[in-house]
């Protein structure tokens, strides 16, 4: 199975693909993770994007699809999840191609709409693991006792100005692939705003009802 993420920041995309990534054996593919990886080795990658990221912005596209192509491919073509990734017409374009030329098209892309009240809320209660960049939340996902304090931290990119930009920069440069994927047949929009057992019931159904499915039986 072959399925990507969609929706702005903060919608629960990485809490609902670390979840189904686990209930479906699937790898999931955060480019956002992956850039922050880069950026804590220190590597000219990494070096690149921080600013960008740090603002709030887009890191420009050939960086982010030199790690994305390398994880699908790293991922053998399948039982993928993408997280945050096409975030731009461009990209999601490059990724047609990419997954065109090795005959492994996505069969599903689930649309995460929250409202930006929400989002915002969300986001500035968001806290991570520094390592593992697991997502939680200050009420509604406290990070569990065995986790050290020391290890919780808050994105800088989870602060109100980024978060503002970056709202911003979604309307601009991302919202528009809603059609893109609309017009492909392979866009299911599920309301992002419940519980997050909620909201992987919503997905799984998606999930189980066609193409997805026929997919995952024909291996
Ligand atoms: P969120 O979904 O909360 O915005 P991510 O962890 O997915 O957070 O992304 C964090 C940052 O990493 C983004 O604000 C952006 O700077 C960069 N980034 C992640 N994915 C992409 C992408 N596909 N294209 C460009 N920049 C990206
Ligand atoms: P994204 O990857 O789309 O940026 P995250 O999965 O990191 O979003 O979620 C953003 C914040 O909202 C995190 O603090 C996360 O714990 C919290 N969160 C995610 N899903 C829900 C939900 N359904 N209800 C409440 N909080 C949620």
């Amino acid at each position: 199975m072959r399925i990507a993420l969609f929706g702005p920041p903060g919608a629960g995309k990485g809490t609902q693909a670390s979840i189904l990534a686990e209930t479906y054996g699937l790898k999931t593919i955060s480019t956002g993770n992956l850039i922050r990886e880069a950026m804590r080795e220190g590597s000219e990658l990494g070096e690149e994007a921080r600013s960008y990221v740090t603002a709030g912005k887009l890191v420009p596209g050939e960086l982010v699809r030199k790690l994305a192509d390398s994880a699908v491919a790293n991922a053998g073509f399948n039982d993928f999840i993408l997280d945050g990734y096409p975030r731009t017409i461009e990209q999601a374009q490059w990724l047609d191609a990419f997954l065109r030329a090795y005959k492994a098209e996505l069969h599903g892309v689930v649309f995460l709409a929250v409202p930006d009240e929400v989002i915002i809320e969300r986001l500035s209660k968001r806290r991570v693991h520094r390592l593992t960049g697991e997502s939680y939340h200050l009420d509604f996902l406290p990070p569990p006792a065995d986790v050290s304090p020391e290890d919780i931290i808050q994105r800088a990119d989870d602060q109100p100005e980024a978060i503002a930009s970056r709202l911003r920069g979604y309307r601009r440069e991302t919202k528009p692939l809603e059609n893109h994927f609309r017009v492909t047949g392979l866009l299911r929009e599920v309301d992002g705003n419940a519980s997050v057992d909620v909201v992987h019931n919503r997905i799984i159904r998606f999930l189980k009802s066609s193409p997805v499915t026929a997919a995952r039986k024909a291996g």
